[in-house]
């Protein structure tokens, strides 16, 4: 054994775990190692639960050497903070929910302590998962491990920047127009969206419900396989959830791209686009091509209209999902002597949420409100309709779609935060997957010349994670983007 531990893809530690060649108690003491060392610079956690990351590491060892292993058993990883872990504060990166603890576990997370996993702990987000930089967070900034003085992305950034730094061997965290794969094209891991009711909701805190999905941030493709298999699948609990076979993930690993039909979506070399992104874009296309792709480009006209249309139905949804944090039900309360019930209400989530989430509520209430509704959250609605038919019009030419995951790599920390369109415009190549329900994903293909990360995005038709995962590992397999290390 050559690397450190915390270097490990999550496969090489199974392996190595397997063969017992290392235990888990001594696997997640080098990540909580790690963790301690890298933590004051990185800032990707908001909860450590050291405790019982050793306890679930001694349960692992335990069941591997009675030869009762899971696909995931003693790897430690990371929960993004939006998803209910028993007993483990759930923030949501919201001072309105700071302290809540969740008295059940997310279907998700009960699928990955079932398949085995440490938990480490929860991971930094911005507030409610809206922002694309982590700086909405309502506790602290999680930095770039790649550069210090950059953002990691978000929502989920903190998922992102762990993976990259070695604090955790996979994350999971969840994408409402962006949030695994912008993160994980700034930090260098790989970040994977899958279909819209591929994976539960259940015990993920709503955003915007018609958007939200949960998935895996890992190293390698190979590895954010290994985590889909553990929590796709349909659960009961959640009434969006597809009723549908778990394809074998693993097995799709080995396709490769010869013979398939991959469209590159004119529409994202638009203007905007960082020649720097665009090169080494191009240059991941070309080792696709010289694999066996055949490379056909096409167009999605409706492309321009994803961001408003996104900017109304989410704040929609959120508004109506936001209304439940009264000061009431969770978290905070504050209740002053002589108030009445709506000061309550006011005090509280005047306090409890931070602007952006206040601005959302406001954007989204007014869409909502009465004779509005039909020409903003109705028309959006309809305009939806047209971004998914343009997608399924391409998928009748193409195996699948590709692009940029953002039009730049991670910007300063500071840079956009003052200014909120410049911060939507982060998402202008992945909101439209969403609103389509698409399954996407983000892998490493390269860096900038400032060293920072670059993303290639994989978009496949409802229920392709098989060729997404196919046409990444392919790609992995000649390429060594993703065995690069931060400088940390
Ligand atoms: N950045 C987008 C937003 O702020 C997407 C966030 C997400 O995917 N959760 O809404």
């Amino acid at each position: 054994m050559t690397a450190s531990l915390h270097d490990l893809t999550l496969l090489e530690a199974r392996e190595l775990l397997e063969r017992r060649q290392i235990s888990s108690l001594e696997l997640t003491q080098a990540l909580l190692a790690r963790l301690e060392a890298v933590e004051p610079r990185v800032r990707a956690y908001l909860a450590v639960t050291a405790d019982l990351a050793l306890d679930m590491a001694r349960a692992a060892d335990q069941a591997l050497a009675q030869g009762k292993g899971g696909p995931l058993t003693g790897i430690p990883a990371g929960i993004k903070d939006v998803i209910c872990t028993a007993g483990v504060t759930t923030t949501c990166g919201s001072k309105i929910l700071q302290g809540f603890v969740p008295p059940y576990d997310a279907t998700l997370v009960a699928r990955l302590k079932a398949a085995g996993m440490v938990l480490l702990g929860k991971h930094n987000m911005d507030e409610f998962a809206m922002g694309s930089s982590t700086e909405n967070s309502g506790f602290f900034t999680t930095h770039n491990p790649w550069d210090l003085a950059a953002i990691p992305g978000g929502s989920s950034g903190g998922s992102a920047a762990s993976v990259a730094a070695g604090s955790a061997l996979f994350a999971v965290g969840t994408d409402t127009g962006g949030s695994i794969r912008q993160p994980a094209s700034h930090c260098g891991v790989v970040g994977l969206k899958p279909t819209y009711g591929r994976v539960s909701r259940f015990g993920l805190v709503a955003f915007a419900s018609s958007l939200d999905q949960a998935g895996p941030l890992t190293r390698t493709v190979a590895d954010a396989a290994q985590v889909l298999s553990v929590i796709a699948g349909h659960d009961p609990a959640d009434s969006t959830s597809a009723p549908r076979e778990v394809p074998d993930y693993n097995a799709a690993l080995g396709r490769g791209v010869k013979g398939l039909k991959l469209g590159v979506v004119r529409e994202f070399f638009a203007s905007g686009l960082e020649p720097g992104v665009e090169a080494a874009v191009r240059a991941a296309l070309a080792v696709l091509e010289a694999q066996g792709a055949e490379l056909i480009e096409v167009s999605l006209p409706h492309t321009d209209y994803a961001l408003p249309v996104y900017y109304i139905i989410a704040p929609a949804e959120a508004s109506s999902n936001l209304a439940r944090y009264d000061g009431v039900k969770y978290g905070l309360s504050l209740r002053s002597p002589q108030g009445d019930l709506m000061d309550m209400y006011l005090d509280t989530r005047s306090q409890g949420f931070g602007p952006e989430v206040i601005r959302r509520i406001m954007l989204g209430t007014y869409a909502l409100s009465a004779g509005y509704y039909e020409a903003y959250y109705g028309k959006a609605g309809q305009v939806r309709t047209l971004i998914k038919q343009d997608y399924l019009e391409a998928f009748q030419q193409v195996d699948a779609l590709l692009g940029p995951v953002a039009p730049t790599p991670a910007f300063d920390i500071g840079q956009k935060v003052d200014d909120p369109l410049q911060m939507y415009l982060s998402d202008i190549c992945t909101l439209s997957v969403n609103l389509a329900g698409l399954p996407g994903m983000s892998v490493p293909c390269g860096f900038a010349a400032s060293g920072r990360p670059i993303g290639l995005q994989i978009i496949g038709p409802h229920f392709a994670e098989e060729t997404l995962l196919a046409v990444g590992h392919a790609y992995q397999q000649a390429t060594d983007h993703h065995r690069q290390r931060p400088p940390l």
